[in-house]
């Protein structure tokens, strides 16, 4: 996969530069940021640092961080940020909040690493998420300013994160489809079999009402019970076909040979 990864705001200490609680939003997103961006790549994935590190506005960075994401093809665009305000949890934001470029996954490990899971959030209106191609997520690790949000992360570090990361992400493969069980197949198979028998035997019916049998020759094509009595009409001269052509259809054969029966043919 091709993953652009943005480790949040500018550096610490310069203009827009995060949020500064117990944890220091923009040196824990660049330890985060950089460790899963090197697992990643451990794992065969294209890793594009989407990270501006200096910026003269809050502006310049957002459409730095955006045109570093859009210069190429991405499978999905992250952005790694840290919370404050005195919450408690991990959230993720999405165009819509829906669950794209792993949103839902990461927010199941950081849970099973012992954050709170406050959701998919629709925050379509963030630069970030409107202003990227790929599918994107703005996601806030945790409270830098909750002293149990910031503890537990102090606990784990920043690599532990990032590998629960990582595994998220590398479970959102792209070519990743459902296999169908034998079973599935078998039904599938069989349904598709019936289908198709279905249409010949309709095609059969339409091409019959549109091109009627027409019997121009004593032969194999013309019903047994049929050609004795045409044989009979044409030993007898009754019945001549044009250019040596008889041109009968089935009602002409039944009609035919019911007279026949009824003995108006002679012997
Ligand atoms: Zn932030």
């Amino acid at each position: 996969m091709r993953i652009g990864i943005n480790c949040g705001h500018t550096v610490s200490g310069t203009v827009g530069s995060g949020a500064v609680g117990i944890l220091n939003e923009s040196n824990e997103t660049r330890a985060v940021g950089y460790s899963l961006m090197e697992k990643l790549k451990a794992r065969g994935n294209t890793v594009v640092d989407c990270t501006d590190d200096r910026s003269s506005t809050v502006s310049e960075n957002l459409r730095k961080i955006c045109e570093k994401a859009n210069a190429q093809p991405l499978d999905m665009f992250l952005s790694i940020h840290f919370n404050s305000g005195g919450g408690k949890g991990a959230e993720a934001c999405t165009y819509g909040g829906r669950d794209v470029a792993g949103a839902g996954r990461m927010l199941n490990s950081l849970k099973s690493l012992g954050f709170t899971d406050r959701g998919i959030k629709d925050r379509s209106g963030l630069y970030v998420i409107r202003h990227t191609v790929a599918p994107a997520c703005l996601l806030e690790v945790c409270f830098v300013d909750t002293q149990y949000d910031a503890g537990l992360y102090q606990k784990l570090g920043a690599e532990k994160i990032a590998e629960a990361l990582c595994e998220a992400l590398s479970g959102e493969s792209p070519e990743e489809s459902e296999e169908l069980t034998m079973t599935q197949y078998d039904e599938l198979k069989e349904m598709i079999d019936n289908l198709s028998e279905n249409v010949n035997r309709l095609s059969d019916s339409l091409n019959k009402l549109s091109n009627p049998m027409i019997y121009n020759y004593i032969d194999d094509n013309m019903p047994e019970w049929a050609r004795p009595t045409i044989q009979k009409l044409v030993d007898k001269g009754f019945l001549k076909g044009e250019n040596e052509e008889l041109g009968l259809n089935d009602e002409m054969l039944r009609m035919f040979v019911v007279n026949d029966r009824a003995g108006m043919y002679g012997e």
